[in-house]
């Protein structure tokens, strides 16, 4: 089985990242620069922001990070989102979720610019993902795209199944397979037989959120298997699981990914290259300089 490995595919995609960062300062003596809002002090947010500035760090981007208060109003929030929309410094404006009790997230993720909307969740991002006109597509599927294309699995004619719909995961996933020649099935809590469709698939994109649901008879022999759950240790795992239970799809599997260490650094990567392709849109820069 080739072990798709997310955490080197990142590591060496963001080498080349910092190159051309590096280029397009030269070229207009500006630096990418991404704005985290973190409202509150929920760990895993403060955790995962963390991470992001640190990779932000790595490539040469700016980071601007903005710490406001759990019990900030709504209608102050969307002022310090604004604040930054109008910033023409600021190419990519990123809100951590979950929001604490209280705040809208639709109404904060909607008050971004689409210019800016580093995470590709609003509205219009997905309409112009689903359009085929996309400025940045959702940072998860686009890192599982880039991960596929790294090992050099053409999606072109396979059968995809996507197990989750969510639309930072899920539906995004179901258009770009699509987009790129995949016949997608989208399945969810209401599919039947989900085994069945998943056992005639040549690749599985699981992001159901449920501990270790799926394993070796789940899905076809030789199947490429994408994992994006994440599950902290609990009462069914000792250690950081995903959906899959991986240890099964040794010397079934084609190719899948590990949990930790697959989609999760890979989407921490899309964020980057989103935040590069914003700065290029917003300076009128179409070619990798
Ligand atoms: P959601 O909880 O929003 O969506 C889960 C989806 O799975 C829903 O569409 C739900 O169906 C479906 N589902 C739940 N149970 C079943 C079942 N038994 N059979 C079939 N479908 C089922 O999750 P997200 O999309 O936000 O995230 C999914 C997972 O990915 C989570 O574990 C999350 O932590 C992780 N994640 C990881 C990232 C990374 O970087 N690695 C990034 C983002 C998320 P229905 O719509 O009918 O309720």
């Amino acid at each position: 089985m080739i072990l798709l490995d997310g955490k080197a595919t990142a590591q060496k995609k963001q080498i080349e990242l910092k190159k051309t960062v590096d280029q397009l300062f030269l070229k207009t003596g500006i630096r990418p620069k991404l704005a985290v809002v973190l409202c509150g002090d929920y760990p895993p947010s403060q955790i995962y922001v963390r991470n992001k500035i640190k990779a932000c760090q790595e490539v040469g981007i700016i980071s601007d990070f903005i710490k406001l208060p759990s019990d900030i109003t709504q209608s102050n929030l969307i002022l310090e989102i604004e604040k930054l929309n109008q910033d023409p410094l600021i190419h990519g404006i990123l809100v951590q979720m979950p929001l604490p009790k209280g705040l809208d997230s639709n109404l904060a993720i909607e008050a971004i610019s689409e210019y800016k909307d580093v995470d590709g969740f609003s509205y219009s991002s997905l309409g112009r993902l689903m359009a085929k006109n996309s400025i940045v597509k959702s940072c998860t599927p686009l890192g599982i795209m880039r991960l596929l294309e790294e090992y050099k699995i053409n999606v072109s004619g396979l059968n995809a199944a996507v197990v989750g719909r969510s639309t930072i995961v899920g539906l995004p996933m179901q258009m770009m397979l699509t987009h790129a020649d995949a016949t997608v099935t989208l399945c969810h809590s209401k599919t039947k037989n989900l085994s069945v469709i998943l056992q005639q698939s040549d690749l599985v994109v699981v992001a159901m959120h449920q501990c270790r649901f799926l394993g070796q008879q789940d899905f076809k022999k030789g199947a490429i298997v994408i994992d994006v759950g994440i599950h902290p240790p609990g009462p069914q795992n000792a250690k950081i699981s995903g959906d899959v239970r991986f240890e099964e799809l040794e010397n079934w599997a084609y190719a899948a990914t590990p949990v930790p260490g697959g989609v999760g650094p890979m989407t921490i990567y899309a964020l980057l290259e989103n935040t590069v392709t914003l700065f290029k849109y917003q300076n009128k820069i179409d070619e990798l300089v």
